[in-house]
């Protein structure tokens, strides 16, 4: 008797699912500090007791159950997930019961590998008699990130909207350190500034987040960049400004990328990294992209039941695509008004770089249409530097490097590749201190050239 596909990978279909996690403890694999800890206070907001996990303790663990062939963020989420269930199933005893415990992993319908993490995942906490019950679930970019199969219709609504909103703040605290920290009158004052603010944060999304009464927030966000201001040296020049850009799990785990944004701080740099908010427009973007597509190539066809149902799918995902791009701005106009952070770039402008797909296109898709917009929308903004952050066999990343590193060489725009893959390279702290030292040259060159750059310009404005 032949097996169908259901029953010869069960185990993917039955846990690895989704389902109303609502009352469930969600375990969430950390990545940016700060959007992390948000998307946690926004499942609390709306019911669900979700944690997030302590990272990178467990990466011995996560390289001992891989074979060394999977992507490091898979190795660095597996690794926490068996370190936390390990310390829990030891400190709760014959209490710990694994059907209290959902395991959160999204995944992307991409080419790469990331769609297949929660079921590798799976197969390894199948080893592990206490941990088969544990259940996986996920939202995917498939349908947009959406929660409706994770929790009830109406929290997903509320949830959707309060999860942008909050993702769009973290993205706004980051750049506000990145923006104040490398010139703040006592070393450490703008972190534990912003952690308090952090703190604040979570708790208001956690009691009044499902209100969708965002004006408290709002206002905190305002405070924080006008506090957060007057702890600027402004006796100090300004610095050359490096865009960090790659691949979205490394580049915002300050664990993975061993702290790359510090290490170029101290060299002498500031530092904007791509935000996690360019990531989820991007999705509503490119969904939006196929959906126009379809619509097109229904008319021509003057195929009309299919031209019917593909506006009825494009309406909503157009609605959703303004909304994250009018909510963004209102955002980052509180913030603005008080300190100079770096802007988001607008997924168009980054489809625009593209040079009509001579350099790239956004059809082949995945996180190179925005890691090579980005790069050369920060050339074109007068930054000094480019840093293209990955894991060690990234598949898109590696396609960013071989289209911007002969692209930027040409442009006499210093650029470095920064793989990580957990282990330690003796000579990358000097590759990226003489990266720096080029992006200083790179600057004054540029200063007495007398071109408006934008790195050049005063703290503060008169
Ligand atoms: S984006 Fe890179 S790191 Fe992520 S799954 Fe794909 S190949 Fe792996």
């Amino acid at each position: 008797m032949t097996l169908t596909a259901k029953q010869d990978f069960g185990r993917f279909y039955d846990k690895v699912k989704q389902f109303d996690v609502t009352g469930k403890t969600l375990l969430i694999p950390s990545m940016a500090p700060f959007a992390s800890r948000l998307l946690a206070a926004c499942f609390h907001a709306v019911g669900v007791d979700a944690l997030v996990l302590d990272t990178f303790k467990g990466l011995s663990i996560g390289k001992e159950f891989t074979s060394g062939k999977e992507c490091f963020p898979c190795q660095v989420t597996l690794g926490d997930v068996l370190y936390f269930l390990r310390q829990e199933k030891k400190r709760l005893g014959a209490a710990f019961s694994p059907e209290k415990y959902v395991y959160f992993l999204p995944e992307a319908d991409g080419p790469c590998r990331f769609g297949m993490y929660n079921k590798m995942q799976r197969l390894v906490l199948d080893r592990f008699e206490e941990f088969r019950d544990i259940p996986i679930t996920y939202v995917s970019t498939r349908n947009s990130y959406s929660t409706v199969d994770i929790m009830p219709a109406a929290a997903a609504s509320i949830f959707r909207k309060l999860c942008y909103v909050t993702i769009i703040i973290a993205d706004i605290l980051d750049r506000i350190t990145w923006r104040v920290r490398p010139y703040e009158l006592r070393a450490g004052l703008t972190d534990s500034f912003i952690q308090k603010a952090l703190e604040v944060l979570v708790e208001q999304v956690q009691s009044r987040g499902t209100s969708l009464e965002f004006k408290g927030l709002f206002d905190i966000v305002g405070d924080t960049a006008s506090t957060a201001k007057t702890f600027i040296d402004t006796r100090q020049p300004r610095r050359p400004l490096i865009g960090i850009v790659g691949e979205i799990y490394v580049r915002t785990h300050p664990d993975s990328n061993q702290n790359i944004v510090r290490m170029l701080e101290r060299f002498g740099a500031e530092v904007v990294v791509a935000s996690i908010g360019e990531w989820i427009n991007y999705i509503t973007y490119d969904m939006a992209r196929n959906q126009k597509r379809f619509v097109k190539l229904a008319l021509l066809r003057r195929d009309f039941a299919s031209l019917m149902s593909g506006l009825k799918d494009l309406i909503p995902t157009q609605i959703e695509k303004y909304y994250q791009l009018g909510r963004q701005k209102q955002i980052y106009d509180r913030a603005l008004k008080y300190l100079d952070i770096e802007k988001d770039h607008p997924i168009a402008t980054l489809e625009h770089q593209m040079d009509k797909d001579r350099l790239y296109s956004f059809d082949i898709g995945t996180e190179s249409a925005l890691s090579i917009g980005a790069a050369l929308e920060h050339l074109h903004e007068g930054c000094s530097g480019v840093v293209n952050v990955y894991p060690f066999t990234c598949m898109p990343s590696a396609v960013s490097t071989a289209v911007l590193k002969p692209l930027l060489n040409k442009m006499r725009m210093p650029y470095i590749d920064a793989p990580y893959d957990g282990a330690i390279q003796p000579n990358r702290e000097i590759a990226l201190r003489t990266f720096v030292h080029q992006a200083k040259q790179h600057l004054q060159s540029r200063n007495s050239g007398n071109r408006n750059d934008k790195a050049a310009k005063c703290h503060i404005k008169p």
